[in-house]
């Protein structure tokens, strides 16, 4: 039996929003490895096995599938959305870059999927539209100092911005102060929009001006997306022009 590894993005929640590809490493799995909530999404069958872990042990995860795959089984490491952003494929590589040589003779593959910010845009009309930057708000992995950094950094230099992870309970003075940057950098009537639990049963949208933003708009299921001075209603769409004038 030949083993492979997959890291594969589930997408935003709804399932017509998996890839076909997704769908078919799932389907010839013998194990999927990951975060409770989303390998719980994976269909239960004969002859597959679920491993179910907590948040923050990503690194023992990938170590553990990279293993598995080493032993002939053939497992899906799953993510939300795409394993490339903020997720597990770089954890993957962080285990092989620290395992056995052996492990980069394996078959590994990473295959995307439609990632929050993506779907929150087209949600929302086109607020990515011109040039803009991705920053995760949690600090678990960096320092609080940087993240304030990048905020100020793209929003002087007129990025729009789309936020993961913007808000927890244990740090709910974080985005707070997330917020005051952003007027600063970006001006008060910029828009800001905030859209939960995008392609599920809770799914909402909001939209309002930097200035009438409050920390409680956000939590940990929301993506949050700051569009540039530029970026307009029309409707009850969000769109950033192409151009910059
Ligand atoms: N790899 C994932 C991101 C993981 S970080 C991806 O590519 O989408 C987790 C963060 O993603 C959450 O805190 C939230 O900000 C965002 N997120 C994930 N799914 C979402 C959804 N359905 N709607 C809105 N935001 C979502």
């Amino acid at each position: 039996m030949t083993g492979w590894v997959a890291v594969a993005g589930l997408g935003p929640g709804h399932d017509d929003l998996v890839t076909p590809e997704v769908q078919a490493a799932l389907g010839e799995a013998t194990d999927i490895v990951g975060y409770i909530p989303y390998v719980r999404r994976v269909p239960d069958r004969p002859g597959l096995t679920k491993h179910e872990s907590d948040n923050r042990v990503e690194l023992d995860r990938a170590a553990h599938a990279l293993q598995m795959a080493a032993e002939g089984a053939r497992v899906v490491v799953v993510s939300s959305g795409d394993p490339g952003v903020f997720a597990m494929a770089s954890a993957l590589f962080e285990a092989l870059d620290s395992g056995p040589r052996h492990w980069l003779d394996l078959d590994i593959r990473i295959l995307p999927g439609i990632t929050a910010m993506l779907a929150a845009a087209a949600r929302l009309g086109a607020p990515l539209g011109h040039d803009f930057a991705a920053i995760n708000l949690s600090d678990n992995l960096k320092p609080w100092s940087l993240i304030e950094t990048r905020l100020r950094a793209a929003g002087k230099a007129g990025f729009a911005m789309a936020f993961y992870n913007p808000r927890s309970r244990s740090r709910p003075h974080q985005f707070a102060r997330a917020l005051e940057i952003l007027r600063e950098a970006c001006g008060g009537e910029t828009l800001i929009s905030f859209a939960r639990a995008v392609s599920t049963q809770e799914e909402s949208i909001t939209t309002v001006p930097l200035n009438e933003a409050t920390p409680e708009m956000a939590d940990m299921r929301t993506m949050v997306i700051v569009g540039n001075r530029d970026t307009r209603r029309i409707g009850r769409f969000v769109y950033t022009p192409r151009s910059a004038p």
